[in-house]
């Protein structure tokens, strides 16, 4: 090793690992070197997006980087689902602070393994999410890659001031909900790697992925919430706080409860998980669908906050469900369980730092 070389990834004695601090210490470790300079940055790292004044309204932006074999396997995600993916990833950030995603820019990272046809199909998905989500893409930038496919998107959007929703305004007796159904896009992860081991094992074998169809479409193809969005608005309601669920249910109630400095207690009945998630979770897998729900991620969903006051709007909505409250107690966490023990939310999320 030469020696010019050591103080760049810390071969020194000063080397401490990135795995100690986890994906969210180093977050806060970056965001604590840093402070803002500009007025129009209202909201720096910390939230869904970013959010800047521009005048009449709140521009807001947002990145996701997906990472071949960290974020997606080749083996059986189909290119263009991955194209499409990409894009809900970044349009979700944006829902979740109640605005509307306007704008893309794509990077890519590619090697000489992808053929031209490869990268068609990755644009035909990011079209059809352009399509679906009513964004434009306006630009990007193109590189080589040395170790895989690397997608790097970022989204802007737009919400009217009064409208939009940090992470930071839940309050104590305020409702939580959730939209559509949690730990699906998990259980799909677990079928897609179980038909990649059958194949592995036995070429001839072909994956019957059919009854599964649900599920591995929740974990290839996720489908951001900004029709939610459009929802609200038409029901008048603003959400106290909200965030995308990207990590798991019990890492973003986390979230919440830190950045509104309250605590949370929610009730294992009324976490939402389809039937198929249940039965192929608990009879299959042998795994809790409920840790599914809490613990999975890359469901895309919506977690939110509304004032008791707006109870009436929300309790007829078949996609929202009210999953339990707001309190005044920061970090005291707790799930009423079915048997009506009161136990510890646990905050394992995903984190591919460790
Ligand atoms: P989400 O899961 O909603 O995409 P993240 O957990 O990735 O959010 O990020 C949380 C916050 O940290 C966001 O405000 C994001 O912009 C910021 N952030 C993440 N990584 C970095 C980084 N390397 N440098 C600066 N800010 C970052
Ligand atoms: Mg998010």
């Amino acid at each position: 090793m030469k020696r010019w070389l050591q103080p760049i990834i810390g071969m020194s004695e000063n080397r401490s690992e990135i795995s100690q601090l986890g994906e969210f210490g180093l977050i806060d470790r970056i965001s604590k070197k840093f402070s803002i300079q500009n007025p129009g940055s209202i909201k720096g790292i910390g939230d869904d997006a970013a959010v800047l004044d521009n005048g009449e309204e709140y521009t807001l932006v947002s990145t996701d980087l997906l990472a071949e074999n960290v974020h997606f396997d080749l083996a059986y995600t189909p290119i263009h689902h991955l194209g499409f993916k990409a894009v809900s990833v970044n349009v979700s950030d944006i829902a979740a602070m109640n605005g509307k995603p306007e704008q893309i820019v794509v990077s890519l990272a590619l090697s000489n393994r992808f053929s031209i046809e490869a990268v068609d199909s990755l644009y035909e998905g990011i079209r059809a999410a352009c399509d679906h989500y009513g964004v434009d893409l306006v630009g990007g930038d193109t590189t080589s890659s040395r170790s895989g496919l690397i997608i790097s998107i970022t989204v802007i959007g737009k919400v009217k001031k009064d409208k939009i929703a940090y992470r930071s305004g839940a309050k104590p007796n305020d409702i939580i909900c959730v939209t559509g159904d949690l730990g699906a896009a998990f259980m799909g992860l677990h079928i897609l790697e179980r038909e990649k081991e059958v194949f592995l094992t036995d070429p001839d074998m072909q994956p019957s992925l059919d009854k599964y169809e649900y599920l591995v479409g929740r974990q290839l193809k996720p489908v951001g919430r900004t029709d939610i969005v459009f929802e609200l608005e038409e029901l008048g309601l603003k959400p106290t706080s909200m965030i995308d669920i990207s990590d798991g249910l019990a890492s973003e109630l986390f979230h919440i409860g830190k950045n509104s400095n309250v605590g949370v207690r929610i009730y294992e009945d009324k976490i939402p998980v389809d039937e198929l998630t249940y039965n192929t979770a608990a009879l299959e897998f042998k795994i809790d669908p409920v840790t599914c729900a809490l613990n999975g991620g890359e469901d895309y969903e919506l977690l939110f906050t509304i004032s008791q006051e707006d109870f009436e709007k929300v309790k007829n909505h078949a996609d929202i469900h009210m999953i339990g409250y707001v309190h005044d107690k920061p970090n005291d966490h707790t799930m009423v369980t079915k048997q009506g023990n009161v136990v510890a939310l646990q905050a394992q999320g995903w984190d591919h730092l460790k």
